[in-house]
């Protein structure tokens, strides 16, 4: 087993989704409650970033929109669906280099599912 390659690939990606949900917060917060991180959105913050850590699909999880499994609790979920929709789309504007990532993983899921459809047998 490879192990040391998929531990770096893991914590690459641990690293990317925490920065990338901290800019959506970021965001959101200075926004909505004219600061770069108010502690309601710390809040969210600690516990999007512990929903990360505890992850079963890492280190290939889909991003949250592929993703079979509904981690958050209810009213986080409320509140991370509210956050990822307002920032989004301003993600290019601050953060063009996280949001080509991002699109990178999106599109590496899509042909992931795609591929499962294809061949649901016979994988090498
Ligand atoms: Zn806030």
């Amino acid at each position: 087993m490879p192990l040391d390659k998929n531990t770096k690939k893991h914590q690459r990606r641990d690293q990317f989704e925490k920065k990338t949900i901290k800019a959506m917060v970021e965001i959101y917060c200075k926004y909505h409650h004219k600061k770069p991180m108010c502690e309601e959105c710390n809040n969210l913050l600690e516990y999007a970033y512990k929903r990360i850590e505890k992850c079963p699909l890492m280190p290939d999880k889909p991003t949250c929109k592929n993703c079979h499994i509904h981690c958050y609790n209810k009213k986080y979920r409320e509140q991370i669906k509210t956050v990822m929709r307002f920032s989004g789309p301003k993600m290019f504007l601050y953060h063009p280099i996280l949001s080509i990532i991002y699109l990178k993983n999106k599109y590496s899921d899509r042909n992931r599912i795609r591929n499962n459809d294809k061949k649901p047998t016979n994988d090498k």
